[in-house]
């Protein structure tokens, strides 16, 4: 059977993380895998998370199966940071899974349960996993225009325009904020647009959030994520706690399904407890459980708060110093947008070659997408950067 077996393409951001580690070059730099790094390069437990952990070590007396939904008490937690009083608990059924990207794929699947004829539109470009997982589950995905080459921006004219396609029933991926790989986000008047003609539709939303926090701040970027839940007859939210709670490594993630008739509550919910059995049964809980304790005790939430912006404040400035250090050396204002997105990626814009060039002349190592991780540089190493990027005529 395994002689059946074709080689698949590795994971091309994995792979230049290998690549990386084994470059000798020791003046190198990472801006490759998405994960925030502190100005020393380390990617920090942070302080809340170690002292709830510590707690639930002293406290937890069984390691005994929760229950197929996960915590309510984890769901009710993190519902309330996303979506604050946008909807009520009643219009929402959820399920914690292994990491954001179980609740993605979870969310895929329940799609596919409900209407196996929904196509997926997601933007162009998308988090690389989107494509490959809607690939495997072998649902027809569609591409919107989403970057504009030239400004760096949302193309929302070319978004408006492909999304005109859409059918009833279809679904579109939506970046809650931070979008990845670009950096690019849209404002809220655009998405009150897009809100408007998926409703004039009736096309349903699905909205991947796995930087809260990372980009505005908190509240600011669930902004769009509240309006749309509150103004969509039915919305999926598949949120990661990756990244903001920095427990990647524990999968850490809630499928959401918000809906305006909360007579379908039981039987969605239902279908979501039965999709996390089919696929792994029980979600992980040790994860769930640090985020629950983190959020709903003061102290540790008001620390949990202050670590978070202070990390998203050092990604701003490093933002603001790369631009800065490429207006002095090109002495024009072509790398603006650096400063202007917001999340841990922008999308530099250039191509591939010139990324491969960074990458063997200057030891500097992003995806070939040109997509560079802000974390992965400090204060020291971002005029390194600016100057590898005049030099390569970038
Ligand atoms: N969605 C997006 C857009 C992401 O960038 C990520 C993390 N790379 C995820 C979801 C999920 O991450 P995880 O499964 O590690 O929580």
């Amino acid at each position: 059977m395994f002689d059946r077996l074709n080689e698949l393409p590795a994971d091309k951001i994995l792979a230049l993380g290998a690549a990386f580690k084994a470059d000798p070059r020791p003046e190198k730099i990472d801006l490759g895998v998405g994960v925030y790094k502190n100005p020393e390069g380390v990617t920090p437990i942070m302080r809340a998370v170690k002292a709830a952990e510590k707690r639930l070590w002293e406290e937890e007396t069984t390691k005994a199966y929760v229950a197929l939904a996960g915590d309510p008490a984890y769901a009710d937690a993190m519902i309330a940071l996303i979506l604050g009083d946008a909807v009520t608990r009643e219009h929402i059924a959820a399920i914690a899974t292994p990491g954001g990207t179980g609740a993605v794929r979870q969310g895929f699947d329940l799609v596919k349960m409900a209407n196996p004829d929904a196509r997926v539109f997601v933007s162009d470009p998308t988090w690389p996993n989107h494509l490959s997982i809607l690939k495997h589950m072998k649902m027809e995905t569609i591409q919107y225009r989403y970057f504009d080459d030239e400004t760096r921006g949302v193309d929302f004219g070319g978004m408006m325009e492909d999304l005109a396609q859409i059918r009833a029933g279809d679904i579109v991926l939506l970046h809650g904020c931070c979008h990845n790989p670009t950096g690019a986000n849209l404002n809220m008047v655009e998405w009150k647009a897009v809100v408007e003609h998926l409703n004039a539709v009736g096309a349903i939303p699905m909205i991947d959030i796995a930087y809260q926090g990372f980009g505005d701040g908190l509240e600011q970027d669930a902004e769009a994520t509240r309006f749309v839940a509150a103004n969509c007859p039915e919305v999926l939210i598949a949120a990661s706690c990756s990244k903001n709670f920095g427990i990647y490594r524990e999968r850490t993630g809630l499928l959401m399904a918000v809906m305006q008739d909360a007579s379908r509550n039981k039987i969605t919910q239902g279908s979501l407890s039965y999709l996390n059995r089919q696929n792994y049964s029980f979600p992980p809980d040790h994860g769930a459980k640090l985020v629950t304790m983190v959020l709903t005790d003061e102290a540790l939430r008001a620390d949990w708060k202050k670590e978070l912006e202070d990390t998203r404040l050092t990604m701003l400035e490093l933002r603001q110093q790369l631009a800065d250090e490429l207006q002095r050396l090109t002495g024009s204002d072509r790398f603006g947008f650096i400063a202007q997105h917001r999340g841990m990626f922008s999308r530099l814009g250039t191509t591939p070659e010139m990324v491969e060039k960074l990458r063997a002349d200057h030891a500097i190592y992003m995806v070939g997408d040109s997509r560079l991780n802000i974390a992965g540089l400090n204060q020291r190493t971002v005029p390194i950067l600016a100057k590898a990027i005049v030099d390569c005529g970038i």
